[in-house]
């Protein structure tokens, strides 16, 4: 059974859904596996790196998708409305397991149902232990984090630690990290490695013992609000006016003190809440920096332009797109151990074939075409 890797076709986008390690353990189950000429070369993987590991190299994205049952991708295939038509070269009945952004899919999940294929949309996997191996969200988000205090420092004209030196003291800088999530956890992490004075905010209560086990300080309205903000899911809930109101009081305080702020905020399947306006933005220290990781779900800052780098008001705004693909080389290696894993749950050992097994609660979560419909319930509403 054939297991196709075309090479990303999106703007912005260097990953790729295999690494020689996964195309191994795919040939060590039975299968085939075709990369694209050239797929990995973003990643700094090599396509004698690929073939070293089993796979056939294909020299057209037409010749590597022609007969794949399976298609591993890192975001979804382009539809026409985006200039170039990739399902038309899937073939009906292919499993395509991908990144899809299914939210903001629109026309693409239409166009999913009608080239026959069944879907998987791997931000759909339920946040439940046994999927952790499968989590695209937080693998992905983790190195984000990293990335997003790396980005920072680069315009920042300050160091980040304490310094002593012959020449006098040098203090610490200030960082604030907006929504403590995977990304925010792991940018409270990197900034303190780095010696800045760290502190967070998020609307879940259990993220407050978890900014404080990083040393870094929580700051939140605690009120009954705030402790019941948690779905059952994990995740944030979309917050009162009210509380909205006051937390952005004590928001816009502590925002005038600090060097850099980074936001990560997130709501499933809405647009990114504004936390930082453009009135906050002004009282900020001349110098400091916003790096807005929410600029792929439209930014959590008032003036950031998703795509780009603006100074207003004094201040430096970064918000790169697909933050994780300016890490490829690592950002793929964990991507594509998140998809072999699930992609595991579908092959029958014994027959080396495909074998979906619709009682599974993470086929069901993350299916979102299949017969030639949207069968996802969430999802049937949005599409375009
Ligand atoms: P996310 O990317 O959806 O959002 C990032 C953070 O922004 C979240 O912590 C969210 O609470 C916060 N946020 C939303 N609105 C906000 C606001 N107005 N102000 C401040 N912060 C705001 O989140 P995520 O990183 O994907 O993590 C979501 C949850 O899932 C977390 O509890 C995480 O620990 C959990 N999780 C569980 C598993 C598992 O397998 N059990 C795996 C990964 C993550």
């Amino acid at each position: 059974m054939k297991v196709a890797i075309p090479k990303e076709r999106r703007a912005d986008e260097r990953r790729v859904a295999a690494s020689p390690e996964t195309v191994k353990k795919m040939i060590g189950l039975g299968l085939e596996v075709t990369v694209e000429a050239g797929a990995g070369l973003a990643a700094s993987i090599t396509d004698s790196a690929y073939s070293e590991a089993g796979a056939t190299i294909a020299k057209t994205a037409k010749e590597a998708l022609t007969a794949a049952q399976i298609v591993l991708k890192v975001s979804r295939p382009l539809d026409k409305s985006e200039g170039e038509d990739e399902f038309a070269l899937l073939q009906k009945g292919a499993v395509l397991i991908s990144g899809f952004d299914p939210f903001r899919a629109g026309a693409g999940l239409n166009r999913a149902a009608e080239a026959g294929v069944t879907a998987f949309a791997m931000e759909l996997m339920p946040r439940i232990t046994r999927a952790q191996s499968m989590d695209i969200l937080s693998s992905q988000a983790n190195l984000a984090g990293y990335k997003a205090v790396l980005d920072g420092t680069e315009v920042f004209t300050r160091a980040f630690p304490m310094m002593m030196t012959a020449a006098g003291k040098i203090s610490p800088a200030n960082v604030f990290v907006m929504g403590a999530g995977v990304a925010g956890l792991q940018a409270i992490a990197t900034a303190r490695r780095l010696g800045a004075v760290v502190s967070a905010t998020d609307v879940r209560p259990a993220a407050k013992e978890q900014v404080e086990s990083l040393g870094a300080k929580f700051i939140a309205v605690e009120d009954e609000e705030f402790k019941q903000a948690e779905t059952a899911g994990g995740y944030a809930k979309e917050m009162s006016d009210a509380y909205k109101k006051k937390q952005a009081a004590l928001v816009a305080e502590t925002l005038k003190k600090q060097d850099m702020v980074i936001t990560t905020a997130l709501i499933p399947g809405r647009p990114a809440p504004k936390l930082v306006t453009e009135e906050m933005v002004k009282s900020m220290k001349t110098g400091s920096v916003i790096v807005d990781l929410a600029g792929d779900n439209g930014g959590n800052c008032e003036l950031s332009e998703p795509g780009t780098v603006v100074q207003k008001h004094g201040v430096t705004i970064l918000a790169h797109r697909n933050v994780p693909s300016r890490l490829a080389r690592d950002a793929s290696e964990l991507f594509a151990r998140n998809l072999f894993n699930f992609l595991q749950l579908m092959i029958d050992k014994e027959s080396k074939s495909l074998k979906l097994d619709w009682e599974d609660e993470l086929i069901k979560a993350t299916c979102i075409t299949h017969g030639g419909k949207i069968v996802h319930e969430g999802l049937k509403e949005i599409a375009g």
